[in-house]
């Protein structure tokens, strides 16, 4: 395990992410953004773009080209992992990626489109039957029936823990491949619809109109919702609440982007990325 400090560390290397690292950086600060190997999906997705201005007649792969050359000249540490969990530490925070602990004096959320649930009243069931982490709460489910519904192969390992603990695990694949699963598994096919259940989880209708009845469903490998990933954190219709200083109601916390709210565009993405970028760094310079 690795730990290190830095003095920003921002979640999310697509246009808001890349703009507020490069403008701590000419602030002189230790900066660290973490983000996918492609670094935003939904812009490279863009077939043409022409609204950025002093870029027209650009596809959104060429634009990301550009941004991500001056963030390397910039010498912007990008590093393809995600983060998992922050720890407000009392004025530092420690985030979680993988085996690895990092430290940092302040954090930009630049995370883009904010998370949608996979299953309508996810909320209402977290903790009453539904998880995120199946290993994690492996041991609650001892004996019992649980369904797992996971957008990524990543979710095949777990159905497999699960399978030498619970009474039946029923895996629920959102992802094409054929999934490679402990003989224990049963695969299921189709929609994942709504949670059956008054109090807590009893079970899970599909589209077809099945019912799978378990006390437990996971739902894996699908993007995980800010204020999950910083407990506390404010948002409103799922986007993170932030003042024009993009300040959260976190302190040391800004976020900037899709993550905030429509409109969903590159520039408004750069311009809040720019502002949040100054601030934090500004934050870390007075811790
Ligand atoms: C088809 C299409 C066409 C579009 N056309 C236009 C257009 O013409 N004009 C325009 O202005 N905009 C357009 N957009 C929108 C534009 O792409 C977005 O507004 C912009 O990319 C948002 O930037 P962002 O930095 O906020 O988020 P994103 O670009 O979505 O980047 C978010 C990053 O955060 C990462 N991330 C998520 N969770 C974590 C985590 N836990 N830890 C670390 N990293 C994480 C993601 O992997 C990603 O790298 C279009 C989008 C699409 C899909």
């Amino acid at each position: 395990m690795q730990q290190e400090t830095y003095d920003l560390v921002i979640l999310g290397c697509g246009p808001a992410g890349l703009s507020a690292a490069i403008n701590a950086i000419i602030r002189n600060k230790k900066v660290l953004v973490l983000g996918d190997e492609v670094c935003s999906p939904p812009l490279h997705k863009a077939q043409k773009i022409d609204n950025y201005l002093g870029l027209p007649d650009m596809s959104g792969a060429e634009i990301l080209e550009r941004f991500m050359q001056h963030a390397l000249r910039m010498k912007v540490e990008i590093r393809p992992a995600r983060a998992e969990m922050i720890n407000d530490m009392d004025g530092s925070f420690s985030i979680l990626s993988g085996d690895d602990v990092i430290e940092a004096r302040s954090i930009v959320i630049a995370t883009g489109i904010p998370y949608k649930p996979t299953l309508p009243r996810e909320n209402e069931f977290l903790g009453k039957g539904l998880g995120y982490c199946a290993t994690c709460d492996g041991p609650l489910y001892r004996d019992r029936d649980v369904l797992i519904i996971s957008h990524s192969e990543e979710g095949e390992g777990e159905a497999d823990f699960m399978a030498g603990i619970c009474r039946k695990v029923y895996y629920l694949p959102l992802y094409r491949q054929e999934p490679n699963l402990d003989q224990r598994v049963e695969v299921l096919s189709g929609k994942p619809m709504e949670i059956i259940g008054n109090d807590f989880v009893e079970g899970c209708k599909l589209k077809d109109g099945q019912i799978i009845n378990v006390e437990g469903i996971f739902v894996l490998g699908g993007e995980t919702a800010p204020d999950r990933l910083i407990p506390g954190l404010i948002l409103e219709d799922n986007h993170i609440v932030v003042n024009r200083q993009q300040e959260t109601n976190l302190p040391g916390v800004f976020a900037a982007g899709d993550c905030t709210g429509a409109p969903y565009q590159v520039a408004k993405s750069v311009g809040e990325g720019q502002v949040a970028g100054l601030n934090a760094a500004r934050y870390a310079s007075r811790r």
